[in-house]
Order: structure tokens, then sequence, then C-alpha cells
């Protein structure tokens, strides 16, 4: 029967009520509506610039490319756009709001899967480096146009992941190309005329050890060995990928950074050396790890409900705001924002306002004695939050708002019932 404990520094008990980055989230339920997220700037900085700083302590050849996917607000991406980020995108969308934010496109990775000839000439007209998910692609990509530069991905066939929807290779992965591959990929693209070339992967989502990043890396290593001795490519980068995870529930222990960085960049120091394949920079593409933590989503209490079975609290944000519990039963912190000094001595379900049975945000979690009007803040809501959103059951997407050191601005607007019906046509004879 403790009172909330707060998970990071810039989340602040302050008389019972949660601030986040000197901003009371009362006030700006208030101002804005809920639900709302909440990013951190700071926080944002903060773990791209500790990752960042680790990573250079053991090699100096590093890019950081931020996965888009996790959140592609505007504002986020200006952020990291101006702490000299990278940027993975994965669409040609992402593409477009990455120029929007003022990224160079030699600082654009695109890796898609399913690439259309009209994405890929988009992408070839955006001059970004494309990264081939299948020989198919590589071949139409090379009828349309030979690029100086381009990466290949492939499936180190190590996969891992905190659900098996965000596990991204291995036998059952429909993303990479396979070493059987591997080889002529490099040859086709080579014999074409490609100058400049790299090697990637991404295994999964949501990594909380070092273990599976070192053995998919060894393995990617050998494949660049093989391509290097067979076709004499040096690579101007090797990317791992993304995944690094960050914790969520209580018992979870964050990924060790320190230690990661030590391993993997000692495996590829190791490595490019004994396999002479020079000084290629060393990549990866963290999406989570950037914004994660950094957010959270307000959402007001509107019903109380108990049954012989359950007490339910009805609040405003269900899977059209926040899908990972529903899509990979994840779990988020929850704290009510307005009662952090009260015990938490009930257990509640949260449950969404979709007509879904589905639609619960968190089971049997252990609460202060909650009221119709209260204000819960779930947290670790930045990645893969706004960014999965959806207008299901016609409720327009929620705002973001961004806060700085007790300052705090709207970054995306509330969307309105016009929205629903922007771009929908009538035809005449329904008239
Ligand atoms: N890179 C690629 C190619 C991805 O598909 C993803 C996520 O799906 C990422 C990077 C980022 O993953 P995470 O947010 O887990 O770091």
């Amino acid at each position: 029967m403790s009172s909330t404990t707060l998970p990071h520094n810039y989340l602040e008990n302050k008389s019972g009520v949660l601030y986040i980055d000197g901003v009371s989230t009362i006030k700006l339920a208030e101002i804005f509506d809920t639900p709302l997220y909440v990013l951190s700037e700071n926080r944002i900085r903060e773990n791209f610039r500790r990752l960042r700083e680790t990573l250079l302590k053991h090699y100096e050849k590093i890019r950081i490319y931020y996965s888009a996917k996790a959140n592609t607000s505007l504002a986020v991406l200006k952020i990291l756009e101006s702490e000299g980020s990278y940027l993975d995108a994965v669409s040609p969308g992402e593409v477009f709001l990455a120029f929007k934010a003022g990224f160079q496109p030699e600082r654009i990775l695109f890796t898609g899967t399913s690439v259309r000839d009209d994405e890929l000439k988009f992408l070839i007209d955006s001059n970004v480096t494309i990264n081939i998910d299948s020989l198919s692609q590589l071949k139409r990509l090379l009828k349309l146009h030979i690029p100086e530069k381009l990466s290949i991905r492939v499936n180190p066939e190590v996969g891992a992941g905190h659900h098996e929807h965000v596990i991204t290779a291995g036998k059952n992965s429909k993303f990479g190309i396979w070493e059987a591959d591997v080889l002529e990929a490099y040859r086709m693209a080579k014999n074409a005329g490609v100058k400049q070339l790299g090697i990637h992967m991404h295994i999964g989502s949501g990594i909380l050890t070092i273990k599976p990043f070192l053995l998919a890396a060894k393995k990617l290593l050998e494949i660049a060995c093989k391509i290097h001795e067979k076709l004499g490519i040096n690579f101007e980068f090797i990317d791992f990928g993304g995944g690094l995870g960050v914790p969520y529930k209580p018992d979870e222990k964050p990924l060790d950074v320190e230690r990661f960085a030590e391993r993997m960049l000692n495996l590829f120091k190791d490595k490019i050396k004994e396999y002479d394949l020079g000084k290629p920079f060393f990549c990866i593409e963290p999406g989570r790890f950037i914004v994660c933590d950094a957010g959270i989503l307000l959402t007001r209490v509107n019903t109380l409900k108990v049954t012989p079975f359950k007490k339910f609290i009805g609040v405003d944000a269900g899977f059209n705001t926040l899908i990972r519990p529903v899509m990979y039963g994840s779990y988020h912190p929850i704290v009510v924002a307005n009662k952090l000094n009260a015990p938490e001595e009930e257990v509640y379900d949260v449950a969404g306002p979709l007509c879904e049975s589905g639609d619960i945000l968190a089971r049997d979690r252990l609460l202060p004695k909650i009221s119709e009007g209260d204000l819960l803040a779930i947290l670790n809501a930045g990645a893969y939050g706004f960014s999965m959103s959806s207008q299901y059951n016609s409720r327009p997407r929620c705002a973001e708002v961004l806060v700085r050191n007790g300052e705090y601005a709207l970054i995306r607007e509330k969307e309105k019932f016009e929205d629903l019906v922007r771009g929908q046509k009538i035809p005449q004879w329904l008239n």
C-alpha cells in the first residue's frame, strides 16, 4: 500500500500531481483535453546523446539512424535532426516527413519491404539510400536507375523480440535476403556499377539482452567477410538495425547500454580487422530506445463500473489511441496523475471506449482508489503510440504536446469530426 513511484527523473511528484519536464499534467489535460500524448524534449535528447556518447567511446565512425516509425511527429524528427541523427525510413511517407523536418537525403536510409516500382521511383528522385529487401526489388531498381550507393538487408537467421510480431529475422521472417542469395545480390549491384555498398540487418524489437544482437552481428560480419573475399567489396557501412529494448514491466531490467556498446563494438572492431574489411561506419537504428520513455499518454476516467468479478475504470483512450496492449499484450506502467501520494489499494481493469471487448489497456492493476474525473498517465508511451493510432470506431485521433523545462507547445492538433470525412466521396447514384 505504498504511494506511486516514478521511473524517470523528468517525471516529478509535486504535492501528489504528476509533472513532466516541469509542466503539470493536470494543466495540460485541461488545456488540450484528453486523450493526450505528452513528450519530453529533454528526455529525447538525453536518450540520443547517451547512446551516441557511449558508442563513440569505442569507435569514431558511428551513425545512429533514428527509426522514424516509432514516432513520426515533425517536432520529434526535428529534435533528432538537430542532434545530428540519421534517419531510418520504411515508407515514402516517412521520407516525405523526414524532408519536412529538414533531413538531407544523405542522412536517410530507406528500408522497405514489398516495395512498388512507383515507390522506387520516388526514392530515386529523393536521392536517399535504398536498403534492398529482396532480389526482386533489386532487379526492378537496377532497371530503373543505377544508384551511387546502395545497401542490402540480410536475414542473419537470428531473430529476437518482445513478441512474435516484432521478430524480423529467422526462418519465418518476410524480411531481408537469405545468405544463399546475398552474394548474387551484391554481384548484381557491383556489376551494374554501384560504387558504395552497405550491409544491413534488423532482427527485431524490444530486446533487453545483448546476446541476440551479438549472435546476429557475428553472422552478419561473417557474411560481410564472404562478400568482401568473393567480390572485393569494401563496405561503406555495416548497419546492425534497431531493437534496443526499454523496460516496461517493473521487474524488467534495462538494456545495459554501456555493455551493449562495448560488446558490439569489440566484436565489430575484431572482425573488421580479422576479415580485412577496412574501416566502415558502425550503424544502428534505434526507435523505441530514443522516444519510448520520453512520452506519456494522459487519459481521463469517465466511468467506474463494478461487477461481481471486476472493477473497471472506463477511460477515453482505447486501442485506437494506444494499440500496444491489445496488439502485443504489452504492459505499460500506469499512474494516477492527480493522486500520486494516495496509497495503491484497489485492483482495476482499465478499459477504453471502443466497442470491442478486447479494448483493455491494463488488467488487474493495483492503483489508488479511483473516482470519475481522475487523470491516468500511461507511461512509456512515446514509441509506437501515436504512430500506430487510428480512427477506429470513428474517433478522431488525439493531440500531441511537447514539453521542455516548464514550457509546453502543441505539436499536433486533435483531429475533428471533419477529419473523419476528409477525402470521402458519395457516388452520385447515392444522392
Ligand atoms: N530498423 C528497422 C528496419 C525496423 O523495422 C525497426 C522496427 O521495426 C527499427 C529499426 C526500430 O526498432 P526499435 O524501435 O525496436 O529500435
